[in-house]
């Protein structure tokens, strides 16, 4: 089943059972201080959720263009080296607002999973909220009931408070979740080991694929839970891994979401991409496969937040797209041997794919080209020599750590958005001095701005009057963070 005929069926299904099909919300949030960028499909309705205003329907669907590059949901350190964790992605969803409930909901995503789109049986897990007496939350037996009419119940798994129970910060809506993961091994490699131990386990082939949320309780401010007057249901589905499973592939970058875009990439490179099928591969093969990961999933996340208004800068969401792009041109030019710009050619393709969906990529396709080609060509005036300096950083010191100075030289002279840096040396086996970049930064900055984010749930709360100085999760105009840095 082609990627597109996956995301109609999706929303026809929920269309013949009552919901109105809405468009995504912009990649881009021009209106919410606390979040840069949709980083799930409710996002858009959490005001709904809230009590404020009411839905143009009780039952809506969308797929949603999402972004998980900062703050709670950051996962951009896994893209390219995982096959099912993007930057940008679409999130498919249904959500009932105070109308239906868990039934429905379960029911209907078993009937669209295994009916529909005639998933076996025997390749899902589904989990539910065994509880936590703690925090006064109740094991979710009506959502075990549910599923025990549906699945063998050695198919149900209890989840913590971590992955089965949702809230959107210490206080408001919250309820438990059931995750449907799918299990996409060989029959051999099930025989060996059960998926279920797999589950939630960052296993490439057991990936969880379906989010629902039941949105049961309010949390007051004493921490006690009361039941919701209206309950609602929000779900969200990850559609590059719903393709992968439909098109009997292993890896996202398999399926017609990433093919057309690796394609142009291997046209442009003269270097050829491996599927996931493909074994023992060499090492240098390997970075070649990691490198076209990004820059095809780069593209995206880079094309659309353009097309939805976000230029490529140097303070808040336009630093994040900036450092997006600036990666995947670096990912380029050290392991694809792009010297020139390129990945603005992918514009095309993406606009080729996604316009009869997303139109704006369409409309908005000259200034993506321009814009990304700008970029390139800029960032690759300096490139090359920064990374000869911090080759030769590497060379004169002793030891393992880079001295903060050197990193803070070339993010300022060289344009080397910090998180790269970062990556370059743990590609090398260096680490960076965070705390030394951290003081040249401020030394250079003459103005100080306190920062004025306090990190909740899935929002951030802002002190009031300071506002206008807040300019991301991940930096504050005087002040970059390295959010997470994983070790590979
Ligand atoms: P995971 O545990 O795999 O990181 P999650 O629990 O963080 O996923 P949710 O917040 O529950 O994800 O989002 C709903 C769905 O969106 C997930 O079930 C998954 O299919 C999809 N999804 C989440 N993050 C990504 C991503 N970075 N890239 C692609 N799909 C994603
Ligand atoms: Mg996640
Ligand atoms: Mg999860
Ligand atoms: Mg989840």
């Amino acid at each position: 089943m082609k990627s597109h005929d996956v995301r109609k069926q999706f929303l026809d299904f929920f269309q013949s059972k009552g919901h109105l099909i809405v468009p995504s919300a912009p990649i881009v949030l021009k209106d919410d201080p606390t979040l840069m960028f949709n980083n799930s499909g409710m996002a858009q309705f959490k005001e709904y959720f809230l009590g404020n205003g009411t839905p143009k329907s009780q039952r809506i669907a969308d797929t949603q263009k999402c972004l998980r590059v900062s703050g709670k949901h950051n996962d951009l350190e896994d893209v390219g080296f995982d096959t099912y964790h993007h930057t940008m992605f679409e999130m498919l969803g249904n959500w009932s607002f105070g109308d239906y409930f868990k039934k429905e909901a379960i029911n209907w995503a078993w009937e669209l999973l295994t009916e529909v789109y005639k998933i076996p049986k025997e390749n899902l897990y589904v989990s539910v909220f065994e509880g936590n007496p703690d925090e006064n939350v109740p094991f979710d037996q009506e959502a075990w009931d549910l599923w025990k009419e549906l699945i063998d119940e050695d198919r149900i798994i209890l989840g913590n408070k971590k992955d089965n129970f949702w809230e959107m910060g210490d206080q408001g809506p919250c309820g438990p979740c059931s995750e449907i993961h799918v299990d996409l091994r060989s029959a051999e490699e099930k025989a060996l080991v059960s998926g279920k131990s797999l589950v939630n386990n960052d296993h490439p082939q057991v990936v969880e694929i379906w989010n629902n949320v039941f949105m049961e309780f309010n949390r007051k401010a004493d921490g006690s839970l009361e039941k919701l007057p209206a309950q609602h249901v929000d779900t969200g589905m990850g559609f590059e891994r719903l393709c992968m499973a439909l098109q009997g592939k292993t890896s996202n970058y398999d399926t017609d979401v990433f093919s057309p875009l690796i394609e142009k990439v291997e046209q442009i490179t003269g270097l050829q991409y491996t599927s996931n099928e493909i074994q023992n591969i060499s090492e240098e093969q390997n970075k070649i496969n990691i490198a076209i990961r990004v820059v095809a999933d780069h593209v995206r996340a880079v094309a659309f937040a353009i097309a939805d208004g976000q230029l490529p800068s140097n303070t808040g969401a336009g630093y994040v797209i900036r450092r997006i792009l600036r990666r995947a041109i670096r990912y380029g030019f050290t392991f694809l041997n792009t010297k020139e710009p390129f990945i603005y050619q992918l514009v095309a393709v993406l606009s080729n794919q996604l316009s009869e969906f997303f139109p704006e990529i369409k409309s908005q396709q000259t200034l993506v080209t321009n814009v990304i080609r700008e970029e390139e060509a800029s960032f690759l005036r300096t490139l090359d020599q920064g990374l000869q300096l911090l080759e030769n950083v590497m060379n004169q010191t002793t030891g393992t750590e880079i001295s903060g100075e050197k990193a803070f030289e070339l993010y300022d002279t060289f344009g080397f958005p910090i998180d790269l840096t970062a990556l370059i040396l743990r590609e090398r086996g260096y680490q960076l001095d965070e705390v030394g970049f951290e003081k040249a930064m401020q030394e250079q900055k003459s103005r100080s701005r306190a920062a004025s984010e306090v990190s909740t749930e899935d929002w951030s709360v802002l002190i009031p009057g300071n506002v206008e100085t807040f300019v991301g999760y991940d930096q504050t105009e005087n002040e970059v963070k390295i959010s997470r840095i994983r070790k590979i």
